[in-house]
């Protein structure tokens, strides 16, 4: 069977991780995101979790050695054998050409690889995140557009649900620079190295998941 590889762009609150779970679920493929790892480890208080908190409570980038040993440890696991959709990686230029060696290295021709940028403009990246909500087993849900059934309660395991500590307004002004600054450089390089998908991501969230299952089907 080939490969099926996805990897998404796109600011914080564009709606990645909506869209890479609802990927998740139809191809059966994990869904890889530093962001979701490291909040784990933070979670359980562990060394890492430690050493990582204060940057990632700042909204600044974990250092590439740390992110790039995380990525190489989850991709050696089985379940990431038929493919995986990689969220919030790469988000440099080391890690772009870390992640070109690494699939030179687990692909072969038949296999597919798509990349996604879902595009979102700031004004209404900030609307967003304002009334994002997520929960520690990983769900996450929007109070307007993606509200879980019961107010306050998470769908998928009945716990309270919470703003994230760094979609705080301050934080996320900072989140949105950095992302401007990195991404959207990698964007443009990935976009001439390969093919990059750019997708509305002002749509709803049914119809932004048929754009993308369309360029798969396509
Ligand atoms: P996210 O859940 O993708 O918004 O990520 C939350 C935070 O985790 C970021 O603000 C960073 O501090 C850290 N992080 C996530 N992915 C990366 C990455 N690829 N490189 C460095 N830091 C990351």
């Amino acid at each position: 069977m080939p490969k099926k590889i996805f990897i998404f762009f796109g600011p914080p609150g564009s709606g990645k991780g909506t869209q890479t779970d609802m990927l998740a679920d139809k191809f059966k493929l994990p869904v890889i995101s530093p962001g979701e790892l490291l909040r784990f480890e933070e979670d359980r208080k562990t060394k890492l979790g430690e050493k990582v908190a204060g940057i990632m409570d700042n909204g600044k980038l974990v250092s590439d050695s740390i992110i790039e040993k995380m990525i190489d440890k989850r991709l050696a696991k089985k379940d990431a054998r038929k493919g995986f959709i990689l969220d919030g990686f790469p988000r440099d230029e080391d890690q772009l050409h870390f992640l070109i060696r690494k699939l030179e290295k687990i692909t072969s021709p038949q296999d597919q690889v798509f990349t996604f940028l879902i595009h979102l403009n700031e004004a209404e990246v900030k609307k967003r995140l304002g009334g994002r909500r997520v929960c520690d087993c990983g769900a996450a849900y929007h109070l307007k557009y993606n509200p879980p059934k019961k107010r306050g309660i998470c769908d998928v395991c009945g716990k309270r649900i919470y703003i994230r500590h760094d979609d705080k307004p301050e934080i996320m002004a900072k989140r949105l620079k950095l992302y401007h600054k990195q991404t959207q450089i990698l964007t443009k390089k990935f976009g001439s190295i390969g093919l990059i998908h750019k997708i509305d991501g002002r749509k709803k969230i049914k119809e932004i998941h048929r754009d993308i299952m369309k360029i798969i089907k396509s």
